[in-house]
């Protein structure tokens, strides 16, 4: 009782995860079960197709890129699995669980990593993961809305209706 007190008033580090459109028909399930085996906790999960504008936005940060349209495209083009996810150190947990951004890195230098087993190439890479603390707030604030209680869905990927 004590320590969800604590836990309450002192929340683990949260980050944004997306299973992205590559992924969902194949993997998806892996993917959340290798998820809950590192022990993050999934305090929000919702499929969804992403809107132009939706995406443009996540991306924001990428619109002088290259390959920022195609990858826009990609985001839009099926459905996404939007989580976050809950641990200490999560945002560095997560984008070393995922590996490098591109798969012919990943196979080389992190072999057992997300990206290295499930992504086909450097833009149709399976996964997202914000890179720092201050991206994951903006983000997860903007795919969620105001998160007010830390819900855990880690054992049945339900919403758990049990009021803080
Ligand atoms: P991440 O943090 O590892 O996801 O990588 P970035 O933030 O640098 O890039 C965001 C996303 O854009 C990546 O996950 C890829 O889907 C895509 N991307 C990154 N670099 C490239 C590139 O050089 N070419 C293409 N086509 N897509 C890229």
């Amino acid at each position: 009782e004590a320590e969800e007190e604590i836990h309450f008033f002192f929340p683990k580090q949260q980050t944004l995860a997306i299973i992205k459109p590559d992924a969902m028909a194949e993997h998806r399930e892996e993917i959340l079960g290798e998820i809950r085996a590192a022990g993050f906790s999934i305090s929000q999960l919702k499929e969804a197709v992403l809107s132009r504008d939706m995406a443009e936005e996540l991306y924001r940060e990428h619109r002088d890129k290259p390959f920022y349209r195609q990858l826009v495209d990609f985001m839009c083009s099926g459905p996404c699995m939007l989580l976050v996810l809950t641990k200490e150190n999560t945002v560095e947990e997560w984008r070393s669980m995922m590996g490098p951004t591109d798969p012919v890195l990943a196979k080389v230098t992190a072999p057992g990593s997300l990206r290295a087993r499930f992504a086909s190439d450097i833009l149709h890479n399976a996964l997202h993961g914000s890179s720092n603390q201050e991206h994951a707030q903006e983000k997860i604030h903007f795919l969620f809305g105001d998160i007010t209680s830390d819900r855990d869905l880690t054992s049945n990927g339900k919403m758990d209706p049990t009021p803080l």
